[in-house]
C-alpha cells in the first residue's frame, strides 16, 4: 500500500519514522479515522476540524500540509484503489532527542493510510454487537483524540477473552462511550439519550450527525449521562463511530436488551445515516 509521510507519498515498505519520533517514545500524537463511500468522504471537515482541536489542546505543531489534507485524503484513496474505506490521519510532535519537554526543531510528523473496507456490509452494522462493561480508567481528557490507546486496546482485547466483541466504560456519572464509539439508549417513551459533551469523552462526528438526523426526523433527543441501571429498562441501544456507523447493542455483560433484537429507532436511524452517506 502507499501511504502518506511527511509530505511525500511512499509504499508503506518504505516508509521511515525516526525512533526518535516523539509518537513513539512518548505517545506524543493524535489521530482522526475518516471513512470514504464511494469516493466520497463523510464528515471530513468535522474530522479536520476535530483534529485541529486535538492539536491545539496537546500543544503540537499543525503540520505543514495543514490547508491541503483534504486533497491528500483523496489522492490517497486513488493511489491504493479504495473507493470504500477508511483514512487514518497521524500528526505527532516530531523528533526530538529523549526528553519530556524538548520542543522539537524539524516539522511535526504527519502520517496518513488508506485501508479499504465495507462498512455496510459489517456484521457489527448489519446483525448488531454484544458488549460488557467496564469501569472507565483512561484519564480525564477523552475530549482529546490521542494515540494513547492502550487502556482501549485492554478493554477490546478483554472483551474478546469474554467472548464480546467491545467494552462500554462508565464512570461515577454513568455509561461514557464505548471503548472506540459513543452510546445511545432510545428509554421507554421512544427519547433518544446520549451522554452531553464534557472532558469525559470524545465528541464523535457520527454522535454529533445522528444527533442531526435524529433532530431532523422529530425524535426528541435528551444529552445526559446513562445511568447503569436504565440499561435493564432500555427500548433499544446502539453505539456509534465512523467506522461503526450505526452498531446496534443486542446484550450487555449477557443481559438483552428489550428482546435482544435490532429495535425499529435504531433501522432508523442506521437507515438515515445510510442515506445520507450515499448521497
Ligand atoms: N469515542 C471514542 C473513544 C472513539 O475512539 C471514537 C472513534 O474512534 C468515538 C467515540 C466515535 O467518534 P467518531 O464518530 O468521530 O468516529
Amino acid at each position: 500500500s502507499i501511504v502518506f509521510l511527511n509530505g511525500v507519498y511512499v509504499r508503506a515498505e518504505d516508509a521511515r519514522i525516526s525512533p526518535f519520533d516523539r509518537g513513539f517514545t512518548f505517545g506524543e500524537g493524535v489521530y482522526e479515522v475518516c471513512i470514504a463511500v464511494n469516493g466520497k468522504f463523510v464528515d471530513a471537515p468535522a474530522h479536520l476540524a476535530r483534529l485541529d482541536r486535538s492539536l491545539a489542546a496537546c500543544g503540537i505543531a499543525p503540520p505543514p500540509e495543514k490547508a491541503d489534507l483534504d486533497s491528500i485524503m483523496k489522492e490517497l484513496l486513488g493511489k491504493n484503489d479504495v473507493t470504500t474505506g477508511l483514512v487514518y490521519l497521524q500528526v505527532t510532535s516530531g523528533v526530538s532527542p529523549r526528553n519530556f519537554t524538548i520542543r522539537p526543531e524539524r516539522r511535526s510528523t504527519l502520517l496518513m493510510l488508506a485501508q479499504a473496507s465495507d462498512f455496510e456490509q459489517a456484521s457489527a452494522f448489519r446483525e448488531g454487537i454484544h458488549v460488557q462493561l467496564q469501569e472507565d480508567i483512561r484519564w480525564l481528557h477523552r475530549d482529546i483524540k490521542t494515540t494513547m490507546l492502550m487502556p482501549q486496546v485492554m478493554a477490546k482485547r478483554d472483551a474478546l477473552a469474554n467472548d464480546v466483541s467491545d467494552t462500554l466504560f462508565y464512570d461515577e456519572q454513568g455509561i461514557t462511550e464505548g471503548a472506540s464509539s459513543n452510546v445511545f439508549l432510545v428509554d421507554a417513551y421512544g427519547t433518544l439519550v446520549t451522554r452531553s459533551l464534557s472532558n469525559r469523552l470524545l465528541a464523535g462526528c457520527t454522535r454529533e450527525r445522528i444527533l442531526d438526523l435524529a433532530r431532523g426526523a422529530g425524535f426528541s433527543i435528551e444529552e445526559r449521562p446513562i445511568q447503569r441501571a436504565e440499561l435493564a429498562t432500555a427500548a433499544e441501544c446502539f453505539v456509534t463511530s465512523a467506522t461503526y456507523l450505526v452498531a446496534p447493542v443486542l446484550t450487555i455483560d449477557g443481559v438483552s436488551i428489550a428482546n435482544g433484537q435490532i429495535g425499529p429507532i435504531t433501522r432508523t436511524l442506521q437507515c438515515l445515516y445510510c442515506n445520507y452517506m450515499n448521497n
